[in-house]
């Protein structure tokens, strides 16, 4: 293993626990072997994070393994496009999965091995009636399975028809194989679940080599077996699953040690749904852009809106992995996002309102130019190494237009008429006069500076209540900033309804296009995490030059809901 992305929880880990009480009785000899499994039918989000820094961290912490298996049991929804997102989105969040990355898809021809073995054995059957009809023989809690009048047909019959199914010779859904179990189990996963279904759908992987498929519950628990899987960790949903999942792999001539399912809690985090149906559904109606759309859980849409992925590790690692469900504030990831940006991120003017100021009394040079300085500014005071850069600073300057108030409102101490303030870094400056437009809105605010207030302090000590970011103008560049509110204004989406969707907020952007940044913001990396000055931090776009995404403010508003809570 090269570098450890894995420090020691601070909110404990059960699945370690477990783990490292296996590795001291020496079950599985002393192996620690863990996969991610997800199927390829849309884009990892912040949720599958968590699965991810599970599966991969654990093995890591135990220096095991940790396969990426793609479960590709059902042709009608997976796409080769997925497959390779998946893969890149879990090497942005700094886990390489060994090569080569497995698929459900590799065991077809086993499992279709161990299924005529499970018949052999007398332990499934070929079932000829409609999924209505099996579906509603099922029963439910406290309401009494009915046995199919297939399930005690001979084995020799059984057989000849699953081949025959393998062979094309039924139409889709004409029949199915199940496993004989029992009918009356409390569990519903127990009666006599169906292994395989006729369904000629193209496969991305297999094409048209297969016209019937597993489950997804016939596969899973035996591709783990097959992969040497010592730890099969998954979340709670499949805690009614593990009883199924034992069964098979208790019927079945393993080539090696049956694997131990652990199932923890599901990551939600307020503001914020995970159900890849739902985040679908958005794309769909045109709520947001797509699935790399900076709004979205995603790992490409948290990765566009320059969420560095360190700082979500280390977010996942300090919640710790628990037993029972429970939704984490967005605020607090944010706080990580926040304190990793506010060491690495480099400093930068940007105005995203712009009002025009103009000093009056700024001189002019020999040829009757207006002077142009420069100032020497850090550009992160939090890091020494990355250095300083030259700001331009001349006698036309845009400020944020919330920055003037004609007539201030009550405790509003920044640029009103007759009022100094300090431009950062510059000079004092104070507002003498105002230029407006025909509809009376302020369009120019005039000033005058003071040459001794140089780099921006008063030789006589005089303070200002107020230091502002500014841009000189004829050094602006042109850019495009975004903001963004929650996608959802409840903490818990569709709690009141049932439906996240009711709970959006449809101008959760706003797209600001006149924005005026200083000359270094172009060029800002694609990608690349920047601070304006008072605003929050900034991503590039990777795509689009001069687009910034507002990542995160600058306010730690994790703090202050610990600080209300404490109260
Ligand atoms: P959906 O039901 O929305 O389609 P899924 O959970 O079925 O999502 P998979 O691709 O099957 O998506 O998930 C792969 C793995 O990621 C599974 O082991 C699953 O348990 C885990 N996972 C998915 N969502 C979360 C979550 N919110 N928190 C933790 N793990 C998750
Ligand atoms: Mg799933």
């Amino acid at each position: 293993m090269v570098e450890s992305h894995v420090p020691t929880p601070t909110a404990g880990d059960f699945v370690r626990d477990l783990v490292q009480r296996d590795q001291e009785q020496g079950t599985f000899g002393e192996r620690v072997q863990t996969r991610f499994p997800p199927e390829p039918n849309g884009y990892l989000h912040i949720g599958h994070a968590k699965a991810i820094t599970v599966d991969f961290g654990t093995a890591e912490a135990f220096d095991g393994l940790c396969n990426l298996r793609l479960d590709d049991t059902n042709p009608d929804t997976e796409e080769a496009e997925f497959v390779d997102s998946i893969l890149e989105d879990i090497e942005w969040l700094g886990f390489t999965p060994p090569r080569p990355v497995r698929h459900a898809s590799d065991y077809f021809e086993q499992l279709y091995a161990w299924a005529e073995h499970l018949i052999t054995e007398g332990f499934a059957y070929v079932d000829e009636q409609d999924a209505e009809t099996i579906s509603a023989q099922r029963g439910g809690y406290g309401k009494p399975g009915v046995e199919s009048p297939y399930r005690d047909r001979p084995v020799k019959e059984s057989l000849d028809v699953f081949r025959r199914m393998r062979a094309g010779e039924f139409p889709d859904g004409a029949k199915v194989l199940r496993a004989k179990i029992d009918m009356q189990h409390e569990n519903m996963q127990l009666r006599d679940p169906v292994m395989y279904r006729i369904r000629r759908g193209h496969h991305y992987r297999t094409g048209d080599a297969w016209c019937i498929y597993p489950t997804y519950d016939w596969a899973h628990g035996q591709s783990d077996a097959i992969e040497g899987v010592t730890h099969s960790l998954c979340t709670l949903e499949f805690q009614s699953n593990r009883p199924l999942y034992d069964w098979y792999l208790e019927h079945l001539p393993l080539p090696g040690d049956q694997p131990r399912q652990i199932e923890f809690a599901r990551l939600e985090l307020t503001h914020t749904i995970t159900s890849k149906r739902k985040l679908k559904q958005l794309i769909a109606e045109g709520v947001v852009d797509g699935w790399d759309d900076p709004r979205m859980p995603t790992l490409r849409g948290l990765r566009r809106r320059g969420y560095p992925a360190k700082a979500i590790r280390e977010f996942l690692t300090s919640i710790g992995v628990a037993k029972t469900n429970s939704r984490h504030s967005i605020e607090l990831l944010e706080s990580f996002i926040r304190r990793d940006l506010n060491l690495t991120a480099q400093r930068r003017m940007a105005v995203l309102r712009p009002l025009k100021v103009v000093i009056t009394n700024w001189p002019t040079d020999e040829t009757g130019q207006p002077v142009v300085e420069h100032f020497e500014v850090a550009n992160n005071p939090e890091n020494a190494d990355d250095g300083t850069r030259q700001v331009a600073f001349s006698g036309e300057l845009w400020i944020e237009q919330e920055d003037f108030a004609e007539v201030p409102p009550p405790k509003y101490f920044r640029l009103s008429p007759g009022r100094e303030v300090r431009l950062r870094g510059a000079y004092f400056v104070t507002a003498t006069d105002v230029v407006k437009d025909a509809d009376g809105t302020v369009t120019e605010v005039h000033v005058t500076y003071d040459p001794e207030t140089k780099g921006g302090t008063a030789p006589d000590g005089r303070k200002v209540k107020s230091t502002m970011h500014w841009v000189s103008a004829p050094h602006a560049e042109d850019a495009t900033v975004a903001l963004y509110e929650r996608l959802f204004t409840a903490e818990n989406p569709g709690e009141a309804t049932g439906d996240p969707l009711d709970d959006l907020d449809r101008n959760s952007r706003e797209v600001l296009t006149g924005a005026k940044v200083e000359r270094a913001l172009a060029d800002t990396a694609p990608g690349e995490v920047v601070q304006f000055e008072r605003l929050g931090y900034f991503a590039h776009d990777p795509r689009e030059p001069m687009l910034f995404h507002r990542t995160v403010g600058l306010r730690d508003e994790w703090a202050a809901i610990q600080k209300r809570t404490a109260r």
